[in-house]
């Protein structure tokens, strides 16, 4: 067995006793972890689950989603981790998309999975809930711990993740074993993880960075994986002293909840070796405020298409390459193309394409969307523009389809946004293009403040003008309570559209 459902059994070869996974105070070692996930594999081909079957799990954060995982890779069956935030619609479609013969989720998701399950065996988290589901603890306690032996490659499917895609239905990115071995060596390479590593887990893990890029290559080195349920700052702050955190993942909005939490300055955050902030633009206040905290804060890029690292800030350039989202991971290949397809040079903007064995092999059931994505054969396009500088660094520079182009001038709003961003008292922003007819497009800047605060647009258009560009400069402001995000700190600039534009 190539794949990551031998990683259990392999690791016990090398460190049976060592901690696996803390949760909810309680530590599995990895002795007992193989023994969890042999017999889950077991109990699910009793429930019929064989080689490219698939298994949907709908829950917060649980160790359950690495034991699925390793389960179906011993199995040759495929997982389909599902979005916790889904309307019972969503889950149903990604259910029937999938075509998943189990459906492992948690008793608070009873309601939607009992309307979205169809034709799938329902496994409830916290013991069954009614007569048509079985508990998961009582299915593993029953079953069989003999060693299975599958033969499984790197080209066999892992697992599918639906992408959060703002248009259009939602396409299952596919990723193979071999995707995952490689994500995990890049981690594990560029950031330098070790088996010491006490990793925690607090952004969710229906994403692929949390799995991909936190747990599994914790996993892979023996370190030690600790899953928060949620994220609440105060608690999060506590864990990171208490557990001796030295390696997370958080998506920007993260980061800030945690700095701005009262007890940020008294926690002790000393055993962090470096953290990775990615999945949106990262204000750089965020940068400075972690690095003048003698935090290194490594800005990573990537997508959930590319398992999803990309491109990694070295933690020994952060200081150097601030506000960058680095060099391609050691496996990985990046390439900035300009409008011509031509590539760009240093300090020209183009669309980062990636490939390299972390990137998908499809998407599942969509060959003309995967036909798409890709470009000269092996390049995916990401549909983001960035720029490298003359060593190679990147900095991201924001989605193609959010560009503004404003009397024949591009206005890239995150630049736009990080400006405002560096206002007191503003706590989110979000710029739009809007229709004009003199410009065509112009900026309409979205802005959240903090309790008490107020802003006009003489105010902003006064802070800005030393800063940016006149035609850069939003030409209308509207203060809202919250910009809305979704579970990876993205703005729904959809929703924003929809309401403003
Ligand atoms: P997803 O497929 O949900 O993982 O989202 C991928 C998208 O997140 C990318 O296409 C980017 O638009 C965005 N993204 C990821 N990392 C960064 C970053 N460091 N800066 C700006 N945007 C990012
Ligand atoms: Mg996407
Ligand atoms: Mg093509």
């Amino acid at each position: 067995n190539e794949g990551t459902g031998a990683w259990p059994y392999r690791r016990v070869r090398l460190s049976s006793g060592k901690t696996a996974i803390t949760f909810r105070n309680r530590a599995t070692t990895y002795l007992e972890l193989d023994d969890r996930v042999t017999r889950l594999a077991h109990a699910l081909r009793s429930l019929g689950i064989g080689r490219g079957d698939r298994l949907a799990l709908l829950s917060t954060n649980h160790p359950a989603y690495l034991e699925a995982l390793f389960a179906s890779g011993l199995l040759g069956a495929i997982f389909v981790p599902l979005n916790a935030r889904l309307t019972a619609p969503e889950v149903k479609y990604a259910l029937r998309d999938s075509g998943a013969a189990v459906f492992i989720h948690s008793r608070e998701f009873g309601e939607i999975a009992r309307s979205a399950a169809g034709a799938a065996t329902r496994v409830v988290l916290d013991g069954a809930a009614d007569p048509d589901s079985v508990g998961y603890e009582a299915l593993i306690a029953a079953a069989d711990s003999s060693r299975i032996d599958e033969p499984v490659s790197h080209d066999d499917p892992c697992f599918i993740m639906y992408t959060s895609g703002t248009t259009g239905r939602p396409k299952g990115v596919v990723l193979t074993h071999g995707n995952i071995v490689f994500s995990a060596m890049n981690a594990i390479v560029d950031l330098d993880l070790d088996s010491h590593e006490v990793a925690l887990v607090c952004a969710p893990l229906f994403h692929t960075a949390a799995l991909d890029f936190v747990a599994l290559p914790t996993l892979l080195k023996g370190g030690n994986v600790v899953i928060e349920e949620g994220f609440e700052p105060g608690r999060i702050l506590q864990v990171l002293e208490r557990e001796r955190i030295s390696y997370t993942f958080g998506v920007p909005t993260m980061f800030d909840a945690l700095s701005a939490h009262p007890d940020w300055e008294t926690t002790d955050l000393s055993a962090i070796r470096r953290v990775i902030v990615a999945a949106a633009p990262v204000p750089p206040r965020t940068l400075r405020t972690y690095t003048e905290r003698g935090i290194k804060i490594c800005q990573g890029y990537g997508l959930t298409e590319t398992g999803p690292g990309a491109l990694i800030l070295p933690p020994d350039d952060v200081e150097r390459k601030l506000g960058t989202a680095g060099v391609p991971h050691f496996f990985t290949d990046v390439r900035i193309v300009d409008a011509d397809g031509r590539e760009a040079a240093a300090g020209e903007h183009g669309e980062i394409q990636i490939c390299g064995p972390n990137v998908m092999r499809e998407y599942w059931n969509q060959p003309d969307a995967t036909d798409d994505a890709f470009t000269d054969g092996r390049w995916f396009r990401s549909g983001d523009i960035g720029v490298a500088d003359a060593d190679g660094f990147v900095t991201v520079v924001d989605r193609l389809k959010d560009l503004i182009i404003s009397g024949g001038e591009n206005i890239y709003p995150a630049e736009v946004e990080a400006a405002v961003l560096e206002m007191p008292g503003v706590t989110g922003c979000a710029v739009l293009g809007v229709p004009h007819e003199k410009w065509g497009e112009v900026g309409c800047a979205i802005v959240s403040l903090a309790n008490g605060c107020e802003l006009d647009h003489d105010q902003l258009v006064a802070f800005l003008a030393p800063r940016l560009a006149k035609y850069k400069i939003p030409k209308t402001l509207v203060t809202v309570d919250e910009i809305p995000r979704n579970a990876t700190g993205k703005v729904r600039k959809d929703l924003l559209r929809g309401q403003f534009a």
